[in-house]
């Protein structure tokens, strides 16, 4: 399926400088592999499917700045060369580590046309970022933030991760003060999970991590809402929080159901009613898209109530909520939607849920309870 003029464009950079314990997104140690083969295999598939004069554009990863200055330009200006992004983009976000961000590397992405750099600080505490895997120290994070600014990049998000092992409340807070004198536009705060097939995960399986307890992340939960509030930069959805104006787009647009296109190993694609998503090894996603086919692996078409609850899900997450009809539109669905506002109207009688000027929400105090609400949304699509 072709898509749309103007869709989403989401690039997939899948190499890191070590893997960091909590993480499952896609990607393989930087070291030993043909970065700018990579590129030249995802120049081949934005031969085939980039959209055209796509509205946002999100280098993501992995750890998109660890490209050499080369390798970055090869694929920026062939990106554009394909699609036209850089006239068409109202937002380029490049995922940064603060190992391979320095002066240099933040004036090339800029030049290059990057409009938004987030930076992954992910902890303020030297310990925790042992703990993490991470391969950059607390000093490194400030020097990259301080090189971007300098390099003249006007939106700045930077990435934390709270309610970690034994972390005490108050650290978390006074860590969030120190990133708040930065006066970054965007904060990503995430409290820490434990997913499938991560290193934590096997960790806290066998006790040598111990999660914080629900009251306790509650906790750092509504404290870092209100702290975030209060510097102004309230929350947009349940861990992103911004200065007005500074949201970001690509990512609202995933939260409005909106189509996109991923390129690159692992990424995911959603067009019309199907989903779909390339292979992750990378050597076979090379070779399918060097050879000029699609390096798809898997897709899959959701039913119209799959459809609906995941909408559902993905919107409510959200500070503007959604309607009724808004649901709909975006879920490509007929108007046979009952099935879920029975439980929607459920919700609201359990003060979870609340209807403000026709678009339901997440109250107060259904916030925290952002994962369960969607758990019982999705049930009902099964
Ligand atoms: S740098 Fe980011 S993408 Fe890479 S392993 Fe760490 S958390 Fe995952």
């Amino acid at each position: 399926m072709q898509a749309s003029i103007g869709t989403p464009l989401y690039v997939h950079l899948p190499f890191c400088a070590a893997k960091c314990h909590y993480c499952d997104f896609y990607s393989v140690p930087a070291e030993g592999h043909d970065r700018r083969s990579m590129v030249r295999a995802i120049l081949a598939e934005a031969k085939l499917r980039a959209p055209r004069a796509p509205s946002t554009v999100f280098f993501g990863g992995g750890t998109p700045s660890l490209l050499e200055p080369g390798e970055l330009a090869l694929l920026f200006d062939g990106l554009d060369d394909l699609c036209g992004w850089r006239s068409s983009s109202s937002e380029t976000t490049v995922e940064c580590n603060p190992e391979s961000l320095d002066g240099a590397k933040a004036e090339t992405l800029l030049a290059l046309g990057a409009t938004r750099l987030s930076i992954g600080f992910q902890s303020l505490d030297a310990g925790t970022l042992q703990l993490f895997g991470r391969v950059h120290g607390v000093e490194d994070s400030f020097r990259a933030y301080a090189a971007a600014r300098e390099a003249g990049a006007l939106n700045v998000n930077v990435d934390l991760i709270y309610a970690t092992p034994d972390q005490p409340l108050e650290q978390w807070l006074e860590h969030l003060g120190r990133v708040l004198e930065l006066e970054p536009d965007h904060v990503s705060a995430y409290n820490l999970t434990f997913e499938e097939d991560t290193v934590f995960r096997r960790w806290l399986e066998q006790g040598r991590l111990r999660r914080q307890d629900e009251e306790q992340e509650l906790r750092f939960f509504e404290d870092t809402r209100a702290r975030l509030a209060q510097s102004g930069r309230p929350a947009y959805e349940i861990s992103n929080f911004a200065r007005v104006g500074r949201e970001c787009a690509h990512n609202l647009h995933y939260w409005r159901n909106g189509d996109y296109i991923g390129l690159g190993p692992s990424a995911v694609t959603k067009q019309g009613s199907t989903r779909s998503g390339n292979m992750k090894a990378i050597g076979a996603y090379a070779r399918e898209a060097l050879d000029g086919r699609r390096p798809q692996a898997w897709d899959e078409t959701p039913t119209e109530k799959q459809r609906l609850a995941e909408t559902w899900w993905l919107g409510l997450r959200t500070r503007e909520g959604l309607s009724r009809e808004q649901a709909q539109t975006r879920a490509a669905c007929g108007s046979d939607d009952e099935f879920l506002m029975r439980e929607v109207r459920a919700l609201a009688e359990h003060g979870v849920l609340a209807c403000i000027d026709e678009h339901w929400q997440l109250t107060p105090r259904g916030l925290p309870l952002a994962d369960w609400v969607a758990k019982r949304l999705l049930a009902l699509a099964d």
